[in-house]
This record gives C-alpha cells, sequence and structure tokens, in this order.
C-alpha cells in the first residue's frame, strides 16, 4: 500500500512537549521501513477551493494569521479551540488535507489503497472552528473533493477513541459517516446517532461506554457495522479516519481492545471495498504511544495488502444496548 508522507508533517509542534508530537509520524515511518512497507507518494496542498467545500473563508484565514505571526519556536492555542499551534503549522495542515486527497485521487484511480500518513489529525475539526488537536478536517476535505469532483457517495469510516464532531457535522450531500468512539468522553458529542437524509446519506454514531470494551466485541461492531453500511450505500470511495487511541495501553484514550483488531479492521476494510469495488483511503487521526502506533499502521496495511480474512464474530460479544442499535439498522429498507 501507498504511504502518503511528507517530512513538512513532522514540522508541526516539533519539539513541543505535547500527546501529538511529531515523533508519532516519525515512529510510523521508522516501523514502516524496517518491516520493508514503507512504499511513499507525495502528497499535494489542499487547495482554497478544496477547503472551502469544509472550511468557512473566515476560518481559514484566521487559522493562517494566527500560525504566520508566531515567531519561530513560540507556540499558542488557535483562539477557535485546543488546537496548539506553531508558525509552520498552517502550511503543515494545509499539506495534511492534501495528502488525503492525494490518497483517495490515487485509490479512486483504481490503482489500489492508500495510507495518509499525516499530522495534525483532522477530525475534531468544525467548518469553522479547529479543535482537539486538528486544524483542517483532513478527511472530510478529501471526501468531499471526491464527491464534488465524481458526484458518487463517499463513506467516512472512523474508529477512533474520540468522536469526529468536525466529520458528523458535515453530513450530505454524497458524504456518510460512521463512527465508533468513547461516550462521555472528549469532546462530549457523540450521542447514539441512527439517521438517513432525504438524499440517502447516513450518520451513524455508536457510543461505547470509556470503560471499554472487549477485543472480539470491538471487532464483532465494526464487521456489522462496516459490512451494513457499505451494503446500504454502495459507496464509490470509503475515507478511513484510522486513530488508533483506541487501543489497550494508549496514554490518552484506550477502550481496552487488543492489537489484533487492528489486522480485523485491515482485512474488514478490503472484504467490503472488494465486494463493492469502492476506492479506500485510509488518514491517521489519533494514536498517542508512538511505538504501539507504528505496530498498529502496519498490522492494519498488512493485513489490507494481503487479503487476510476477517476473523468469525460472535454477536453475542457486543454490548446489549450497541446490538439493539445494530439490529435496528439493519432492519433499514435498502
Ligand atoms: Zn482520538
Amino acid at each position: 500500500m501507498k504511504i502518503v508522507y511528507d517530512p513538512l508533517y513532522e514540522e508541526h509542534l516539533r519539539g513541543v512537549a505535547h500527546p501529538e508530537t511529531a515523533d508519532r509520524v516519525a515512529a510510523v515511518v521508522a516501523h514502516l521501513r524496517s518491516r520493508g512497507l514503507f512504499d511513499p507518494l507525495a502528497p499535494q496542498d489542499a487547495g482554497e477551493a478544496a477547503l472551502l467545500r469544509v472550511h468557512t473563508r473566515g476560518y481559514i484565514e484566521r487559522a493562517k494569521q494566527e500560525c504566520e505571526r508566531l515567531d519561530q519556536g513560540s507556540v499558542a492555542e488557535l483562539s477557535t479551540g485546543d488546537t496548539v499551534v506553531g508558525q509552520r503549522s498552517y502550511e503543515v495542515a494545509v499539506r495534511a488535507a492534501g495528502g488525503v486527497m492525494t490518497a483517495i485521487d490515487y485509490a479512486a484511480a483504481g490503482r489500489g489503497a492508500a495510507f495518509a500518513l499525516v499530522r495534525p489529525p483532522g477530525h475534531h475539526a468544525e467548518p469553522a472552528r479547529g479543535m482537539g488537536f486538528c486544524m483542517f478536517n483532513n478527511a472530510a476535505v478529501a471526501a468531499r473533493a471526491f464527491a464534488a469532483e465524481t458526484g458518487q457517495r463517499v463513506l467516512i469510516v472512523d474508529f477512533d477513541y474520540h468522536h469526529g464532531n468536525g466529520t458528523q457535522a458535515i453530513v450530505g450531500g454524497g458524504l456518510s459517516y460512521v463512527s465508533t468512539h468513547a461516550h462521555p468522553a472528549y469532546p462530549g458529542t457523540g450521542v447514539r446517532s441512527l439517521r438517513r437524509t432525504a438524499e440517502g446519506d447516513i450518520d451513524v454514531s455508536v457510543p461505547i461506554t470509556p470503560f471499554g470494551i472487549s477485543t472480539e466485541g470491538f471487532i464483532t461492531l465494526w464487521a456489522t457495522l462496516l459490512r451494513q453500511a457499505v451494503a446500504l450505500l454502495q459507496p464509490h470511495a470509503i475515507v478511513v479516519s484510522a486513530g488508533y487511541d483506541y487501543l489497550s495501553g494508549d496514554p490518552v484514550g484506550d477502550l481496552g481492545v487488543g492489537i489484533e483488531s487492528a489486522d480485523a479492521l485491515g482485512a474488514l476494510l478490503r472484504e467490503v471495498a472488494q465486494e463493492r469495488g469502492a476506492a479506500v483511503a485510509f488518514c491517521l487521526e489519533g494514536g498517542y504511544d508512538p511505538v504501539q502506533l507504528g505496530v498498529a499502521v502496519a498490522r492494519t496495511l498488512f493485513a489490507y495488502d494481503t487479503g487476510t480474512v476477517a476473523p468469525e464474530t460472535d454477536p453475542r460479544a457486543v454490548p446489549a444496548p450497541i446490538r439493539a442499535q445494530l439490529e435496528e439498522m439493519a432492519a433499514w429498507p435498502e
């Protein structure tokens, strides 16, 4: 699988003590290299038109000015929320959003899936507000670009520990969103949602107690959710908000889920994409133990590339309220 990467991604908050450290992507690149899995592809920058499909002009300008007026080496929070930025952060964020666009372009050209190893992450960024370590909503910018250019349906799949409030905010117009996340937890949104728009887009939000879920339960939940969502929507593209902070031991998230879930997600995404002929682009969201993050990314893409068979699942492993939500979704008319 191609890895969309640029050393510029390490220039956001370089040398700053912060959970969303530049070491994260550096560690993933080092691990992929050691496994012979680093097959790089250079990203583009997201153009103004692409950013404007998701974000307001006022917010884009504000983010640019607030970064560029900082002195070299100094950092500040964006005035819209809890996103620490430095002088080069805007430039990096534009290339992060562009990186996911590059990944989906590559996949949509029929060349295979791609993993955009970008930072800062994106799924908390709302149209007029950066927050939660995010400046631009990378997955949403790329998904909207795909929908605008092709007129085809796109599904964003988000398994990060946190709810992608920014992504959920822009569902519609051919863009659907399916998320599991801890709730209650940051950013406070992400209550149960099971909604279809008049145009047929879906917004499915599955809260999981922050006390966690079994590994088998998590895998079964995703196997069911993904197969149901893809059968219903028949999307032409899938953008994966791949956040690994749900893994057991993550210093920020941690739903107690074992690393083998990373293989299962790769296998499941491959299965549904092949069945429907959908293009798949992964983009990095959270995951704050750099060593674990490298292993998790490698396992997902290796399972995807090698066509590993998705594991057997057991509905009884899924907590009853979530099982009820999945059953309700399964009963939706095609
Ligand atoms: Zn997260």
